[in-house]
């Protein structure tokens, strides 16, 4: 579960400086994916990398499950990222010289826990299989097309069993069909592993893979417009 509690995020803007997100209370619960939408510009990605822990806001706290991530080190805000936290960009931002079991793998190192190494091993081969790319694990991303690249940034957000999972515009660089199959596997892999999903999407072709939706207008959050859970 991650809750965003009264945040507000501003840039400097010359002069004066820009609220990207105005005193937003949000929250999503586990098994659950929370899609969240609204016009270019409104503050979206903003949202996004304050309740990865990216960036700290003006005010208001975020809470991973019973931490409040306001309060932590920069240290401490690494280490709650990595072993709570799976990000999926729009651009896969894969590691052009590691095949796709070894974005995986060296992500599991990062998170460093105290899990074996054929514990690891395991566990990227089974996340691997559960995005369809069994077979394709000892490619580099230049031998996987853009859908494949997608499924391995998403299973590597998910190897060290995060409990939030955040994914902006996952499909903005995808056409319709293979863009349907990626939210489809969010859904299927944020019931599975029971994640606390957020995911940001401007456009509400593939909204059926959501299981509630929420809109930013200039910031703010407008009222719900699908029934929360
Ligand atoms: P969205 O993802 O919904 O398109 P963003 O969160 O990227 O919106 O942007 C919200 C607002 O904040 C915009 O006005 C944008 O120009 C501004 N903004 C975003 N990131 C920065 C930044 N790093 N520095 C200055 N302004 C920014
Ligand atoms: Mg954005």
């Amino acid at each position: 579960m991650i809750t965003l509690d009264d945040v507000t995020l501003t840039f400097p803007d010359g002069e004066s400086r820009i609220t990207a997100v105005d005193r937003v209370s949000l929250s999503a619960p586990a098994g659950v994916v929370t899609g969240i939408t609204g016009p270019s510009g409104s503050g979206k990605s903003s949202l996004l990398a304050v309740a990865a822990t990216l960036i700290r806001p003006d005010s208001g706290h975020v809470w991973i499950n019973d931490v409040d991530a306001s309060a932590l080190t920069p240290n401490q805000a690494t280490a709650l990222r990595r072993n709570e936290i799976g990000i999926v960009f729009q651009q896969s931002n894969l590691v052009p010289s590691l095949t796709a079991r070894e974005q995986l793998l060296v992500m599991a190192e990062l998170g460093g826990g105290h899990r074996r190494r054929e514990a690891v091993r395991a566990r990227a081969d089974e996340l691997l299989d559960a995005v369809g790319l069994a077979t394709h694990r000892g490619k580099r991303p230049a031998q996987l097309s853009g859908g494949q690249r997608q499924r391995v940034s998403i299973a590597r957000a998910l190897v060290n069993d995060p409990s939030v999972l955040l994914v902006d515009e996952p499909t903005s660089a995808l056409d319709q069909e293979r863009g349907a199959e990626i939210m489809d596997l969010i859904a299927r892999l944020t019931h599975e592993q029971r994640t606390a999903t957020m995911l940001v999407t401007h456009d509400l072709i593939h909204s059926d893979a959501l299981d509630r939706l929420v809109t930013v207008i200039d910031g703010r959050l407008a009222d719900a417009t699908m029934p929360t859970v």
